[in-house]
């Protein structure tokens, strides 16, 4: 509540004269009314037209009071140890590139959301949490939180002056993204194709990962075939076709988004609805170890 809407209420408490409390209690409140926006504030009544634009989930803003608080709980101790197994797991998968989970308490349920940022910290929302573990599992939130990882390898070679220039847009990033979760899902987790295909699917045909739009990260069948790359990359790395460095493995990435994904060309390419199984060879996770991503 804004303080004149205090004053307004008091001075109908003041006065007594009900009838006119309504119209004192309708006055404008300016703010940010889109609720895509950052600096969306619930308690606007009219657009000031200061609203400022969402940068998919690498975009978090801190010191703004409505894109939620930060927490070092999600509030049950069960999940948070649920979360720092994964993250742990995560951690070991990406060496060298340092990430610190942290509870994102987002202002709503439809500003449920994921970060990662360059100060080295990887944010899964509540109200994230609670949709992706009722509507899919625990393999869809690994997913997602990989999906993030992804983006903290992306910061850690942007802060060394790396991969800067190696993108033709946003979508390019969110994409690689994709690409790096289904790397972690085959490669650390040793999951098939076949399982993460369900929840990959769900979430990207609902526009879902990050709103905003549909097609911010890149159209559903893009970022499909971006997470079926991931899973044919952890396969040509486990036979020895693809070297296990990052910048390997990015050099894959990008080859493979621009020519045969997402070209700059707009015209949009036709991707195969159907993306095949990928025989992965049956490793240990020890064995798999040996080949995780290194600078
Ligand atoms: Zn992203």
């Amino acid at each position: 509540m804004r303080l004149h809407q205090i004053f307004a209420i008091s001075i109908c408490w003041a006065t007594v004269l009900l009838t006119s409390c309504e119209a004192l209690l309708k006055v404008p409140i300016p703010g940010c009314t889109d609720l895509h926006s950052f600096n969306y504030d619930p308690e606007a009544t009219e657009s000031d037209g200061n609203c400022l634009k969402m940068y998919g989930c690498t975009g978090y803003q801190g010191g703004y009071a409505n894109s939620g608080h930060i927490s070092t709980s999600i509030g049950n101790a069960y999940v948070d140890g649920l979360l720092q197994e994964e993250i742990g797991y995560q951690r070991a998968f990406f060496q060298q590139v340092p990430a610190q989970l942290l509870i994102l308490f987002e202002p709503s349920a439809e500003l449920a959301n994921c970060y990662a940022n360059a100060q080295g910290e990887l944010l899964v929302g509540y109200h994230f949490f609670q949709k992706h573990i009722g509507q899919y599992n625990e393999l869809a939130v690994a997913g997602v939180m990989a999906h993030e990882y992804g983006h903290r390898v992306q910061f850690q070679h942007f802060q060394q002056g790396k991969w800067l220039n190696d993108y033709a847009g946003k979508f390019q990033v969110e994409l690689e993204a994709d690409a790096f979760s289904g790397l972690y899902m085959a490669l650390a987790k040793g999951a098939y194709w076949s399982e993460m295909e369900p929840y990959f699917q769900a979430t990207f045909d609902a526009g879902d990962y990050m709103y905003n739009s549909r097609d911010h990260h890149g159209t559903p069948q893009q970022r499909m075939a971006c997470a079926h790359l991931g899973v044919t990359a952890a396969a040509a790395i486990l036979n020895g076709q693809l070297g296990t460095q990052y910048g390997d493995i990015h050099q894959y990435f990008m080859q493979e988004i621009r020519n045969r994904i997402a070209p700059r060309s707009e015209e949009a390419p036709a991707l195969a609805s159907a993306l095949p199984e990928i025989p992965l060879p049956r490793l240990t996770y020890t064995q798999r170890q040996a080949y995780f991503p290194h600078e």
